[in-house]
């Protein structure tokens, strides 16, 4: 008997538009808003990154859709909060608490790596308030990292600013209190960067965005990676030189370290050989590969804070709360685009147009939509998909790039994109 899954067209498609094995994917667990519902969770995307898992944002009953996920719990090592809504946090506690219990099986002496939170201020208050209150001891080890200062660009709503009092000021259980809270740069143009963190091939930054509280979005850059020795073009040379390179400075004791020198050369930068040969880095290394670079959005009604970092996104992940269309046709709510636009604006949102405007305004070379209204189902009945594809096509429209093409796709939860490299494929 054939046991191959069936795969819905809309898999097959994703199949056919990124690659299956990618040491870079994304893995989207959740793509509604609000209240998690039996067609679609609420916000919690997974970067998953040689092996290791990067979680942005953690709405509620996050954890049983990593447990329906082909994520490994276990691999996450940094979590990631855009703003404290509900349903990007209501599952920080839980899925804490899920790693945790994981770790029982740990000896003892297994060195157990503490799970950094990343988030606006409050984030630490929140989480401590609730594993302190329901004494939830089986929690993962922990640090939160505030991001301090992000502006507050709504108008309508001044009090958000969280309290700084803890409920005690002991260390609640398992949180470790070696944290570093990260403040922006700002520039002359008033533009906040926060740089989050490095790894050795990944760098994060932060930016904020316009929502009714404080929120963020998160870039991801992978480090560019030295450009190719063309070994057949430097070989021969060193073999006519190999004698004399024998009484260089350096190469006493191994005259091969001379080809890491060489690839080692800036483009303008030249070798002289003893036989008067002059290479120059630009003749024999190829340019640098350019990294990665994946754009995670916060909830928003624009990313006007945010381009100065976002732009040139291989992946942009926006979200398109509202669209003006219901069960395939035509929202009657509102006479217009525009006035259903003014009111997703006004609760901090946007819609597909939007969305599709701001992966033009940044040249994006994918754009995901999430964070759709409970009202868009993710299910893969031909009804749904035919709605995601209209919604899809909205957002294509105003990116510039071909309908019914490639380049935009309505997520569902579950969805997986390996994200490669340009120059991997060629
Ligand atoms: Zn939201
Ligand atoms: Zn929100």
């Amino acid at each position: 008997m054939d046991s191959t899954p069936q795969l819905s067209s809309r898999e097959k498609r994703i199949n056919s538009l990124f690659p299956r094995y990618s040491d870079m994917d994304l893995t989207f667990l959740g793509t509604g808003s609000g209240v998690p519902s039996l067609r679609r969770g609420v916000s919690a995307i997974c970067l998953r990154f040689q092996g290791d898992v990067w979680l942005f944002d953690c709405g509620e009953s996050t954890q049983l859709q990593l447990q329906k996920s082909a994520i490994r719990p276990s691999k996450i090592r940094k979590i990631f909060i855009t703003h404290l809504h509900g349903d990007h946090v209501f599952g920080i506690a839980g899925t804490l608490c899920q790693l945790g219990s994981s770790m029982t099986d740990l000896n003892y002496h297994d060195e157990v790596q503490p799970i950094d939170i990343y988030g606006p201020e409050g984030t630490r208050y929140l989480i401590n308030s609730i594993i302190q209150l329901t004494q939830s001891k089986i929690v993962a080890p922990f640090r939160v990292h505030e991001l301090i200062g992000i502006p507050n660009f709504s108008k309508e709503r001044e009090n958000t600013k969280p309290p700084y009092k803890y409920i005690s000021s002991h260390c609640t259980y398992n949180e470790l209190r070696d944290f570093k809270d990260i403040s922006p740069t700002v520039d002359s143009e008033n533009r906040y960067t926060y740089d989050i963190c490095s790894t050795a091939d990944l760098h994060i930054q932060a930016a904020p965005m316009h929502h009714s509280i404080p929120c963020v979005g998160y870039v991801v850059t992978e480090k560019a990676r030295p450009g190719k020795l063309h070994i057949d073009k430097v070989q021969p040379i060193v073999n006519k030189n190999r004698e004399l390179l024998q009484d260089v400075k350096g190469l006493r004791r191994n005259v091969d370290k001379i080809f890491s020198i060489i690839k080692n050369l800036n483009p303008d930068e030249s070798y002289l050989f003893p036989d008067g040969t002059v290479i120059y880095g630009r003749d024999v290394v190829s340019p640098e590969i350019k990294g990665r670079k994946v754009v995670i959005m916060g909830d928003t009604c624009s990313g006007n804070s945010i381009v100065h970092i976002a732009n040139g996104a291989d992946v942009l992940v926006h979200e398109a709360t509202n669209a003006w269309m219901r069960d395939g046709v035509v929202d009657d709510r509102y006479p217009s685009y525009n006035a259903l636009k003014k009111d997703t604006v006004q609760h901090g949102h946007s819609t597909p147009q939007m969305a599709g405007e701001f992966a033009k305004r940044i040249g994006a070379k994918h754009l995901i939509l999430t964070h759709f209204s409970q009202r868009y189902p993710g299910d893969d009945s031909e009804k749904s998909m035919e709605i995601m594809k209209i919604i899809e096509n909205m957002a294509a429209e105003s990116a510039g790039f071909r309908p019914n093409g490639d380049n935009v796709i309505a997520a569902w939860d579950f969805m997986n994109i390996g994200i490669d490299r340009l120059d991997d494929t060629s």
